[in-house]
């Protein structure tokens, strides 16, 4: 075509249709942005490599999806910076190894008021967490002690969305329920105040789950002598009162 053809053409374009597609071209998004469903991408995962963990002395993996989530809190210190936080998920980490003779620090995710999450043990490994429950479940604890406060906003939405991502990438069932470690031990955690705040998101249970103890290979359902009285009456009831 010849050049002075195609400025005649460009020429003829009436203005209004220049600007229609102008105005449009720039606000279609760009190509391959984050679908703004992904709850993966709304907080921050710190890898181990990244905040420096040891490695674990043993690793046992846990079949997925998961149907219960234990919220925890560490009783120890908090951390509003990424530094502090990987020095407190350090301390975990050298409490329960050194301190305790885990193979590993025991809970699935660590969560910091800076609004990062720290990769624990991760979604697929059996934690050690909370007794019983270990195999069957999540454990998501917050840096911190939280009897007297909430943990800050950012920590409490970071919570949730990992939660959201383990049920988008099928670690987790979608109808998963969760509760507070004191549900199922004599324990205050996850501080009084934090185990308050639990019980009003939508996915908290007082369906406390069946316990499992693992005998070899099979996983056989079991009352826990802590948890559960049995009484048997002169005529053959069993009654199981949940202390
Ligand atoms: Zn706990």
């Amino acid at each position: 075509m010849h050049t002075a053809v195609f400025t005649t053409m460009i020429a003829l374009v009436p203005l209004h249709l220049l600007f229609v597609s102008f105005t449009l071209a720039s606000t279609v998004p760009p190509v391959n942005t984050v679908a703004p469903n992904d709850t993966c991408n709304e907080y921050e995962l710190v890898g181990r490599k990244d905040w420096g963990a040891k490695p674990p002395k043993d690793v046992v993996s846990m079949v997925l999806p998961v149907k219960y989530v234990f919220i925890h809190h560490t009783a120890m210190s908090s951390c509003t910076t990424r530094d502090a936080c990987i020095k407190a998920v350090k301390d975990v980490q050298d409490l329960h190894m050194d301190g305790r003779g885990w193979s590993d620090a025991g809970y699935n995710f660590l969560v910091g008021e800076d609004g990062r999450a720290y990769q624990v043990r991760g979604w697929n490994r059996t934690g050690a967490h909370t007794k019983s429950y270990n195999d069957v479940a999540v454990a998501v604890s917050v840096m911190g002690d939280y009897t007297s406060r909430l943990p800050n906003q950012k920590a409490l939405d970071t919570v949730q969305n990992l939660l959201a991502c383990g049920v988008q990438k099928g670690f987790i069932t979608p109808n998963y329920e969760l509760f507070g470690h004191r549900d199922v031990r004599k324990t205050e955690c996850p501080g009084e105040k934090f185990y308050q705040y639990i019980r009003t998101w939508k996915h908290y249970s007082t369906n406390y789950p069946t316990l499992h103890i693992k005998r070899g290979s099979a996983t056989t359902a079991v009352a826990s002598a802590t948890l559960l009285t049995v009484t048997l009456l002169a005529n053959g009831l069993i009654i199981l009162v949940n202390l």
